[in-house]
């Protein structure tokens, strides 16, 4: 422990103030001067992981290596640092009591009365300083979910403090986040929420080191001085985060606001070499001075929340700027697509996605889709629920197996083109019994796919329960569809194409996960460059 250093980033004032962003872009300015760092995140709710949550409530589950359905914040921080996640980085409320009633049943609190404090404080503790023991990591950055002064944050507050004190001056800091709003009838912007939310960290033992002031309006000297003052922490150690065009730009911002050098001086790091943001800087270059447009529709059922594709739309801004292309990405609502209205909502597109999902709702509107696309030879690619709803299309359209379905649908189906593997039969709990994380898989040569990639191995991230059935693939081959990707140890079908199509591709693992700013997933790259050739062909 005594090498690594930690950095706690709280929040205040109020929610989605994008404390994940802020830790992401320091992370990123440290690991541009040599450190190596992760970030993880404590959330304080009872949900085990965020595997059983609707996107509608937190957004999109983010999936790491070894399987860890995770918060999305996770994403960022691995599109930011290009370093992967594990289970490690993200632990729950629930999970936290989980293993602490477990312990207890093993007898192994021997006789004690169990209680918040100090066995839920200890097990989060001991979980805040996994990472760090593993001595892969100069700092660790712990993002602490909610607002300070809820009530279920508490034990982390706590924890923290605890924490703090034992790692002993400049081995454990404090960022916090607050909200200096801006009153138009005022004129004003105004530090108050700040200071009392300074005020509420303090009654629980925590001075903050470091405040980042989230504002829509630039902060004067004065003001500066004031929150400094009234908060007790340093002039430097005032951050501005102003609102920015993309997240991409906040490290950047972070660098010239000093944010990184008030934090090494704090943990008493030397500010060794400059950051080294070239990489990213060529990304933003790229991104920012696009040579083409083009127009890609997004076809699911969460649509109203952004956030529920987060990892897809944050790939098609990697891809994009590989491609120097600027992607219009285009909600389309799958529950809302039909016979009348399909031309409207697809005809005028590049490309169109279809997006992972469970349950049935909205699912005909996805086959409406891809029937599209695949007689108006449209790019198009299935990512997951989007696969198995491609290979239900072929099957009902041109295989001729009518009211063919994936058993999630229609248990009765005559055709389970896509159903349960065995393994999942028997499986009744719903939290982690998915297929998750890596799995490797074999692409075949000449394939679109392999283009793509440009080799044979591969290795992608699964999120599912059901799969591609093997009883029919001879007949579905048969029928045209060719299946260019398939998982060596169990024989899985995970690719599936049109060879007749300009751009046909089906997965059914999520590429989304793996693309960062400095690796652009190869196959969103070739997507967005199947879309461009399609648009430059019309014109
Ligand atoms: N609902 C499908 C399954 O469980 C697809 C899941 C997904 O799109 N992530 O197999």
């Amino acid at each position: 422990m005594a090498n690594t250093k930690y950095i706690f980033v709280t929040g205040g004032v109020t929610s989605s103030l994008g404390k994940g962003i802020i830790a992401a872009s320091l992370a990123k300015l440290l690991q541009a001067r040599g450190y190596r760092v992760t970030i993880q995140k404590f959330d304080p709710y009872i949900n085990v992981d965020p595997g059983t949550l609707n996107p509608y409530e937190h957004g999109e589950c983010f999936v790491t290596e070894d399987g860890a359905e995770t918060d999305l914040d996770l994403g960022h921080y691995e599109r930011f640092l290009n370093v992967h996640t594990s289970q490690a980085n993200n632990v729950t409320t629930g999970r936290v009591y989980q293993s602490v009633i477990e312990k207890e049943r093993r007898g192994e609190f021997l006789g004690k009365t169990v209680q918040v404090i100090p066995h839920i404080t200890n097990e989060i503790k001991e979980r805040i300083q996994i990472l760090g023991k593993t001595g892969e990591y100069d700092i660790v950055i712990t993002e602490i979910g909610g607002t300070v002064g809820d009530i279920e944050s508490l034990p982390y507050i706590e924890s923290v403090r605890q924490l703090l004190w034992d790692l002993g001056e400049h081995n454990g800091i404090v960022i916090h986040l607050t909200l200096v709003p801006y009153l138009a009838a005022a004129g004003e912007l105004k530090t108050k929420p700040t200071q009392h939310s300074v005020k509420t960290l303090m009654e629980s033992g925590i001075q903050a080191d470091i405040l980042v002031c989230r504002t829509e309006h630039e902060l004067s000297d004065e003001l500066r001085y004031k929150l400094a003052l009234f908060c007790n922490v340093k002039r430097e150690a005032v951050i501005q985060s102003i609102d920015v065009p993309t997240i991409y730009d906040v490290p950047n911002m972070m660098l010239l606001e000093g944010l990184d050098k008030v934090t090494l001086k704090k943990l008493n790091l030397p500010c060794k070499n400059e950051p080294d943001l070239t990489q990213w800087n060529t990304f933003l270059q790229r991104y920012k001075n696009p040579k083409h447009r083009i127009k890609v529709g997004l076809v699911g059922k969460y649509v109203e929340l952004q956030d529920a594709y987060k990892s897809i739309l944050e790939a098609f801004i990697h891809a994009g700027a590989a491609n120097e292309v600027r992607v219009d990405v285009e909600s389309i609502h799958s529950e809302h697509l039909n016979e009348e209205n399909i031309e409207a909502k697809l005809g005028h597109l590049d490309a169109v996605l279809v997006a992972p999902g469970f349950g049935g709702r909205g699912i005909e509107g996805k086959i409406k889709a891809i029937e599209y696309v695949r007689e108006h030879r449209i790019p198009f690619l299935g990512i997951c629920l989007g696969m198995q709803m491609a290979v239900i299309e072929f099957a009902r359209h041109i295989a001729g197996l009518k009211g063919a379905n994936s058993t999630e649908m229609n248990e009765q189906t005559p055709y389970p083109v896509i159903s349960l593997m065995e393994s999942q039969k028997e499986i009744t709990h719903k939290g982690g019994t998915m297929r998750l994380g890596a799995w490797a898989c074999e692409l075949s040569k000449g394939s679109k796919i392999y283009e793509a990639y440009g080799k044979k191995e591969i290795s992608e991230r699964h999120r599912h329960r059901y799969e591609f059935n093997n009883d029919y693939k001879e007949q579905l081959e048969k029928a045209g569809l060719q299946c260019t990707g398939i998982n060596p140890d169990t024989g899985l079908v995970e690719v599936i194409e049109l060879p007749n199509h300009p751009w046909f591709v089906g997965v059914q693992y999520h590429p989304e996960y793996k693309s960062t700013v400095a690796n652009p997933h190869p196959l969103f790259v070739a997507f967005v460059r199947a879309a461009l050739n399609n648009k430059l062909k019309k014109n």
